[in-house]
């Protein structure tokens, strides 16, 4: 067993966060890994040095994104077709990625769905699927690297929430509900594993320039609005009048998993402009 906080803190003179490398020769496992937020994640903790394990369903984008971070040829790369609602695909692809490439020192909790509808038209399967891929699967993929974590004394385990999981927004219940438990269970988890040589923090985007807010834009337009109008919609939530950019969010991830930031635990970090604070 590690000893409290062994490895865990960068200690005066340790310079390893000034390295160019930090993260070199740290497994990341990034659900979602395949486009979007996951994808721009993946490649700032390869900018990093980890290696990564992307995992999503979409085997053709897997293979797309995996290919183009390889050609870096400094780091290692691949991919797992899983399918997050199954508990079965979830330790199938693990223990293949740790087969592949070793112990997991980094989990991106990252994939997530976000249906929108009314109360009264919110179907129950839309609900359980909202909570197997946002919540279910971010607690049976922080017990799966559990015991790498401990083994080699570093973990950081990083959630992404949204700003629905600290205010809410009208007709996505289930993502609001979803966001607010995965908050919950970051917030558990850190202090479950505050003796020990790991983190757990959420990171909380607003509106981000993905295919998530594509969909949320082309729902709006369904009550008649146009494009620009279901755009301004999404904007105007966010003080700074515009959408995040995933390299913003990946940058926040990329800060969190370094060693020097060993004493942030627990924390839900907003990148939202200023929506919330
Ligand atoms: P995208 O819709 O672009 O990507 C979602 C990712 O989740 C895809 O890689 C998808 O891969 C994966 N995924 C979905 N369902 C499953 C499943 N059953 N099993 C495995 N993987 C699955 O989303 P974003 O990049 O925009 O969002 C990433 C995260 O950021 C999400 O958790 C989202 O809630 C959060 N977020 C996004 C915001 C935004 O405005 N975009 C704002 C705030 C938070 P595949 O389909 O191949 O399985």
């Amino acid at each position: 067993m590690p000893t409290a906080n062994s490895n865990n803190a960068a200690t005066p003179g340790d310079d390893s966060d000034l390295m160019p490398r930090p993260l070199a020769g740290r497994h990341a496992f990034v659900t979602g890994g395949n486009r979007g937020i996951g994808a721009a994640i993946a490649w700032e903790l390869a900018d990093l040095g980890a290696n990564i394990t992307l995992a999503a369903r979409d085997e053709a984008a897997l293979r797309h994104q995996s290919q183009a971070l390889s050609q870096r040829g400094d780091i290692a790369v691949t991919c797992q077709a899983m399918d997050l609602r199954e508990p079965g695909s979830i330790s199938e692809g693990m223990a293949a990625a740790r087969e592949e490439l070793g112990p997991i020192s980094i989990l991106i909790n990252n994939a997530g769905i976000a249906p929108a509808a009314p109360l009264a038209k919110l179907e129950l399967d839309s609900w359980r699927e909202t909570f197997e891929i946002n919540v279910q699967a971010s607690f049976l993929l922080s017990q799966a690297v559990l015991d790498d974590m401990q083994r080699q004394g570093f973990g950081r385990m990083i959630n992404i929430s949204s700003t629905a999981g600290l205010r809410g927004y009208p007709f996505v219940a289930a993502y609001v509900a979803s966001k607010h438990a995965l908050i919950g269970l970051t917030r558990a988890l850190a202090l479950e594993l505050a003796k020990e040589p790991i983190t757990v923090n959420a990171v909380c985007p607003g509106y981000a320039e993905t295919e998530m807010a594509d969909n949320a834009i082309r729902n709006i337009q369904q009550s008649g609005k146009t494009e620009a109008e279901a755009r301004a919609i999404l904007t105007r939530g966010n003080p700074q009048g515009r959408l995040i950019q995933p390299d913003e969010v990946a940058a926040t991830v990329g800060w969190l998993c370094l060693p020097s930031s060993a004493s942030i635990t627990g924390q839900a970090i907003a990148i939202a402009g200023g929506e919330v604070m």
